[in-house]
């Protein structure tokens, strides 16, 4: 395809799949019970991306508990009360807190890539969590015997491994989600905060070559949950021009829920570099209503009188389902919606003669 289009992850799991993970957290069943729905909903929804018509699909995250918490999701050195993150919607996620170093992924993603490469017939792309995200687990409090300092070493080893896993295992792209950018802005308008999760995560990418970084991306978007966001009412302005700082080849910007999108993508315009790819969000995870085709392609027109043609690309605002058990939106809507952006994407390109 002229103009590249990619999702972003997370597709709504199977009510079956998301009752049956229920019952295995409050230990009413095993883990040899949930293994086959996993396998199942991994293929039923790899089938239903391909005949999406989208060039590059992924899992739909169908076996990650959450885009945040898979690496660790069964750790023994973690307590329940860490930080919470509020939605716009009044209801909040909370993130574990580190009890004990030193600090070692339990899971990493090339483990989900290899399952989904087993059905996959067109390139599979993938997601992990941000070391910034990661770094929320060590409490204010310190951790006995275990520096901060050494554990965010620890963290850009273990990061830099699971981005290296999933290239080696031949990713399309690997997407790093940084959903806490904006959240950072919300949480410290001085930008400290937000300056130190672009240097810890760039810390990160610093140990790749300039050519595997082409294949390596960055995701932003004010958060996605129970069709509620957490940091929409921050100013993108505050946000893109740091964002640009990260040492990655593809942007995956949320776009389409943008009440002013001509002022954002002029600031997109102002801060992006000529080899940095931008891929517009021309979808509303979040909207219950399909996008038409046309609605979509008008989008994209409206991206290509900012950004240079070899530079767009197209994408969701946000996966359908970052967090396991959020049942706000169907299947069916989400591989609507994704049909839309393939076919709109497809449209624009048609009238823009590429
Ligand atoms: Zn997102």
């Amino acid at each position: 395809m002229p103009i590249p289009t990619e999702p972003i992850g997370s597709i709504p799991r199977p009510p079956e799949l998301v009752e049956a993970m229920r019952q295995l957290a409050s230990g009413r069943s095993s883990p040899d019970r949930v293994r086959p729905l996993y396998e199942q909903a991994v293929r039923d929804t790899i089938q239903r991306f391909e005949a999406t018509g989208s060039p590059v699909i992924t899992d739909g995250e169908q076996s990650k508990p959450s885009f945040v918490s898979y690496p660790i999701h069964g750790l023994e050195t973690l307590a329940p009360d860490g930080v919470t993150i509020a939605f716009a919607d009044g209801h909040v996620r909370q993130l574990p807190r580190l009890t004990a170093g030193p600090f070692r992924y339990r899971t990493y993603a090339d483990s989900f890539l290899e399952e989904a490469k087993k059905h996959a017939r067109v390139p599979i792309k993938q997601a992990v969590i941000s070391a910034s995200a990661l770094s929320l687990l060590y409490p204010q409090g310190g951790v006995p015997g275990y520096t901060r300092e050494v554990f965010l070493d620890d963290l850009v080893r273990e990061a830099q491994r699971d981005i290296r896993r999933c290239l080696t295992q031949g990713a399309h792209i690997v997407q790093i989600d940084f959903t806490e950018g904006r959240l950072a802005v919300k949480l410290d308008p001085t930008k400290q905060l937000l300056k130190a999760f672009v240097g810890l995560n760039n810390r990160v990418l610093e140990r790749f070559t300039r050519a595997e970084r082409t294949r390596i991306g960055v995701h932003t978007c004010p958060g996605g949950d129970k069709d509620s966001t957490h940091s929409a009412d921050v100013d993108y302005g505050q946000l893109l021009p740091s964002l640009f700082e990260l040492k990655v080849g593809n942007f995956y910007i949320q776009l389409a829920s943008e009440k002013d999108r001509g002022r954002v993508l002029a600031i997109i315009k102002e801060h992006a570099k000529p080899d940095q790819k931008i891929f517009v969000g021309v979808i509303d995870p979040i909207n219950p209503i399909i996008e038409t085709p046309e609605e979509v392609r008008d989008r994209v027109l409206e991206a290509a009188e900012f950004i240079p043609l070899p530079q767009l690309g197209t994408t969701d605002d946000c996966g359908f389902a970052p967090f396991g058990d959020d049942t706000s939106t169907s299947r069916d809507m989400a591989f609507g919606k994704i049909k839309a952006r393939v076919a709109g994407t497809k449209l624009a390109a048609q009238v823009l003669g590429v």
